[in-house]
């Protein structure tokens, strides 16, 4: 067998011996690159994926490769490769490709304000597509602003982004407008707050600059607002908003929204404005589960340069489940409190660190497999022993799939246990019907949303 043969064969069993959080997280870019008897040399992305390795899982890899060479493999070396393509993003980064062009405005080079000196100065640069962890909660979403970055105006238009507070809504449209004026950075591009808008309307009005403020708004070709649920209950400013979004979409220029709710949710807000704002392409975002919170964690302690004890990484990404920024301020506050005490960050002083969050309830229990079972069975009105059965009615097989899935995903189970968990079902029956589910969100808004809807309770109990 030729070592990558090897590798993949040990692959295939640690990921059924290990959790799927587990698994994805670590695995990936990792390659077998020698074998001299007894030793095996494995490459992997990191420092930080090397320490895990020795750490946690240098047995369970020992045995599986001492199986697969009949015990010729007795010790591992791990050495940090050439970094691969992370595990988490799907959709290749746009490199050489330029976005088409947006139409240009002839009146662009004779415009006075310098174009982009408002919208280069508010977009953060550390909010890129590449900082951006893809999960299967915010997979769509990802993937339409990443259409939008590579050709503005033409493939959804408009674009919304909608979700819960903290999930990544943010991130997204900055980095749309980071890489459209990375390929081009003469675009007219406005980045602007629904509530600075509001402001700069009323503004306009007050100091009778009616005609600059929409010229402003009107003479470009990207305009990215972000929380337009601002928009509610503000007549004059619906308005307004109302004919600048017109004016530019009429001229194909792209329009990128982000709102915390789906638009025809936002309250008082006019049927003409909700009705154009579904008229692109509407994407949700939602909770994102255990293994992506898991990886977000990793790569924002990476990016802050620290070298953080994985134990510590699965512990904040446990405690934090509905948002991202909390689960970042959980990593920083836990750093610090370390930085203070002068000591490397462990478990205990991550507790110390987080005391006050986890009291408050940012946590409100672990994930059981009990919990996820009443929560699952309740939401489709079936039973424990329906759940648990064999029966292949699509009313149980369904909800079955959906717990198998969640186990793995939320209580970070291997697929044997999970198997154990449901009444001693066989590891590939689990595999397929999580995989089932797993196949299905990328096209399904309806599961998405059923799993949003599943997980809030979960997170709330
Ligand atoms: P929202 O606008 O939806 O309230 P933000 O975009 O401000 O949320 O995100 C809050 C924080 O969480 C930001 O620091 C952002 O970088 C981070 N964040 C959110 N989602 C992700 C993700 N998928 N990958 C990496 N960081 C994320
Ligand atoms: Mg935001």
């Amino acid at each position: 067998m030729e070592l990558d043969d090897i590798w993949q064969a040990a692959l295939g069993e640690l990921e059924v011996a290990l959790s799927k959080a587990n698994y994805t997280t670590w695995f990936r870019g990792t390659r077998l690159v020698d074998i001299q008897p007894p030793q095996a040399v494995i490459s992997v992305p990191s420092a930080f994926v090397k320490k895990w390795f020795e750490k946690r899982y240098d047995q369970e890899i020992l045995k599986t490769l001492k199986k697969l060479t009949d015990g010729a493999v007795t010790h591992i070396t791990y050495m940090i490769g050439a970094p691969l393509p992370r595990a988490h993003t799907t959709t290749p980064q746009p490199t050489t490709h330029a976005p088409s062009p947006v139409s240009q405005n002839a009146q662009a080079s004779i415009d006075l304000t310098p174009p982009n000196t408002m919208t280069t100065l508010r977009l953060r640069p550390e909010y890129t597509f590449d900082s951006f962890i893809v999960g299967s909660n915010n997979r769509l979403a990802y993937a339409a602003c990443q259409a939008v970055a590579q050709t503005p105006g033409k493939m959804h238009n408009p674009l919304v982004v909608y979700g819960g507070v903290g999930l990544g809504k943010t991130h997204l449209i900055h980095a749309i407008g980071n890489t459209l004026l990375a390929h081009n950075p003469k675009l007219k591009l406005l980045y602007t707050s629904c509530e600075d808008f509001a402001n700069d309307f009323v503004q306009s009005i007050q100091s009778k600059k009616s005609e600059s403020f929409k010229k402003k708004y009107r003479s470009i070709d990207v305009f990215l607002v972000d929380d337009i649920q601002f928009l509610s209950r503000k007549e004059g400013t619906q308005e307004e908003f109302f004919h600048t979004f017109n004016a530019l979409h009429q001229n194909d220029r792209q329009i990128v929204m982000t709102s915390d709710r789906i638009p025809t949710a936002i309250p008082d807000l006019e049927g003409r404005l909700s009705s154009r704002f579904g008229m692109g392409m509407v994407a949700d975002i939602q909770p994102p589960d255990l293994e992506t919170r898991l990886a977000i964690v990793q790569e924002k302690a990476t990016r802050a340069g620290m070298d953080i004890d994985p134990d510590v990484l699965s512990f904040i990404a446990e405690s934090f489940m509905s948002n991202i920024r909390e689960l970042e301020g959980a990593l920083n506050k836990v750093i610090a409190y370390c930085q203070l005490q002068g000591e490397q960050p462990t478990l205990d002083l991550a507790r110390a660190a987080l005391k006050d969050q986890l009291g408050a309830g940012a946590k409100k229990g672990a994930t059981t497999p009990d919990k996820l079972i009443d929560i699952v069975t309740r939401h489709f009105s079936i039973t424990k022993e329906e759940i648990m059965g064999k029966q292949r009615n699509r009313r149980f097989v369904h909800p079955r799939h959906i717990l198998m899935y969640l186990m793995r995903l939320e209580c970070g189970m291997s697929f044997p246990q999970i198997g154990d968990a449901l009444g001693g079902k066989d590891h590939t029956t689990i595999m397929h019907g999580s995989g089932v589910i797993e196949k299905e969100l990328g096209r399904d808004d309806e599961l998405r949303e059923e799993l949003g809807s599943i997980r809030t309770i979960l997170y709330a109990k």
